[in-house]
């Protein structure tokens, strides 16, 4: 097997499309559930929706004229991602409910060795495509699992829980969170919402494309292509605002306390809303449904933040009691110590999780010394505060073609960084990371690792300097070998 990766999700899934397309027909993808889809097939909870443009968030090379919304919602993001896996011929080549236990790097062999739930694979290369969000995080919260009633993650939405008429508690206030919370009011008999930071959050500019405009975007292709190529410019637009450039900075606070400030006029409440950091050192949230939903009779805004919880309360710091029935944490994903880590080891049997025990990073935003022939994608500062993820894994889709053409011209076996050229390029990362909102905002967030203070998932730069910098293979930073005997 040339190719094994880890993860049908976009990354996956648009890795196996471009390689089958470039004639390899040797790759697996290896998927723990029992169908393909990742972030998009786990996260069907009320309301969910992509806060990027669809036209955007979705493959340069699998265009869909006919999205029915600016923001397309989660099950037809999932058909389409299943509609690509599909008509490229891509499910033949997934294996699923097949767990990955363990990779190890086999040094004689030059190869992987990678067992599954479901059986034993070697591949001369291994891509882990299981992106930041894939494993939801807990919070840590004492008593947590003493809570008798229904209780689960909005990354698994439990739908045979009725919450109709219910007492329900949400905890978190991200983009999950806001887009959960005015569904859940609509049938809940009580709502409390356990806030621990307030988020910034301006107008969605969403609506239903016309039947014209999806025929247009049908028939003459190249008006999709403009409109995805605006789209892109006005997302790199934002990027100054998020390397603290104050004008830029004002006008993006602006907007969203003027959208709080127009749909909430209670002042104490408004204040409760009211973010305490600088904007965009979180994620802008988008929506018009939010903060409305403040002002139902049957919704609460809890912030003396949560000191235990029983088995029918939570109770806060001050004491007060929040009995509920159903418990929905919605406390988002393990993204800076990526689980995937504890179940790769390179050469000498060194585990990844013990290499990043300090914080992860990445040559490339890819590639790690002592890990040869491994490409990990969505992984060490790919992630984006602003922009399409889409095209990150794109970029990083042809990264890695490169790379595997370059092995294939020459004969070579092994690809391993170089330590200078990660610790350079991380070094790199690290400076222009200084003076970001991410960095100096004066927030918590997961963008930056608790264990080090890197800003360790986000990609500090524009987008399009993304694709300069990790979409095109560059062998100087690598060494590469061939094993004896095979043809170079
Ligand atoms: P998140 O952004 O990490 O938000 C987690 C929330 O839980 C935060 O409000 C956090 O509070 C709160 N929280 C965590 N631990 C807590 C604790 N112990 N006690 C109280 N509150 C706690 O997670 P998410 O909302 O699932 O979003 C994760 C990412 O998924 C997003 O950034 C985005 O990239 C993606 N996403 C995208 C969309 C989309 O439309 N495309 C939709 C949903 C998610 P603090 O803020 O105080 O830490």
């Amino acid at each position: 097997m040339n190719v094994a990766i880890i993860g049908s999700g976009f990354s996956g899934t648009g890795l196996a499309i471009q390689l089958k397309r470039s004639g390899e027909e040797s790759f697996v993808v290896l998927e723990r559930e029992n169908t393909l889809g990742g972030t998009w097939r786990d996260n069907h909870y009320p309301g969910a929706a992509c806060d990027v443009q669809s036209h955007l968030y979705s493959y340069s090379f699998k265009p869909k004229p006919d999205w029915s919304r600016v923001y397309a919602r989660q099950p037809e993001i999932l058909q389409y991602l299943r509609d690509c896996a599909t008509s490229e011929g891509i499910v033949e080549h997934m294996r699923f409910d097949s767990e990955v236990l363990e990779a190890a790097w086999i040094e004689e062999s030059n190869e992987w060795l990678i067992s599954t739930t479901n059986g034993d694979y070697a591949a001369r290369v291994l891509v882990s495509a299981s992106g930041h969000l894939s494993d939801p995080k807990y919070p840590d919260i004492a008593g947590i699992e003493d809570f008798a009633g229904a209780k689960f993650h909005s990354a698994r939405w439990d739908h045979d829980t009725a919450l109709d008429g219910k007492r329900v508690g949400v905890i978190g206030t991200g983009a999950s969170a806001i887009q959960i919370v005015p569904e859940v009011a609509k049938v809940a008999g009580n709502l409390t919402v356990f806030q621990r930071s307030a988020p910034y959050v301006v107008p969605r500019l969403d609506r239903e494309y016309t039947a014209g405009e999806r025929n247009m975007f049908a028939r003459l292709p190249h008006t999709a292509q403009k409109l995805r190529r605006d789209l892109f410019w006005a997302s790199e637009a934002r990027f100054p605002q998020r390397r603290g450039i104050e004008s830029f900075i004002s006008r993006v606070e602006r907007l969203a306390l003027d959208h709080l400030a127009n749909q909430i006029a209670d002042p104490v409440l408004r204040a409760k809303l009211t973010p305490d950091y600088a904007v965009g050192c979180k994620r802008v949230l988008i929506s018009n449904q939010y903060f409305p939903t403040f002002l139902r009779e049957n919704v609460e805004l809890e912030t003396r933040g949560i000191d235990h919880i029983t088995e029918n309360a939570v109770v806060m710091a001050d004491g007060t009691r929040h009995e509920l029935d159903v418990l929905i944490v919605s406390t988002g994903f393990e993204a800076s110590d990526l689980p995937i880590a504890r179940r790769i080891r390179g050469r000498d049997g060194l585990l990844l999780a013990d290499h990043w025990a300090d914080g992860e990073q990445a040559y490339a935003c890819s590639t790690v010394n002592g890990f040869p022939n491994l490409f990990i994608m969505n992984g060490p500062n790919s992630g984006l505060g602003a922009g399409s993820i889409i095209f990150v894994i794109e970029s990083q889709i042809d990264y890695i073609l490169g790379a595997l053409d370059y092995l294939g011209r020459n004969g070579y076996t092994r690809i391993e960084v170089r330590q200078e050229a990660e610790t350079e390029f991380a070094a790199m990362l690290d400076r222009k990371a200084q003076g970001t909102v991410w960095l100096d905002g004066g927030c918590k967030s997961w963008y930056v690792d608790q264990r080090n203070g890197r800003l360790s998932v986000i990609w500090p730069d524009f987008m399009s300097r993304f694709r300069d910098s990790n979409g095109v293979f560059r062998p100087e930073a690598y060494e590469v070998r061939a094993l004896a005997g095979s043809a170079v």
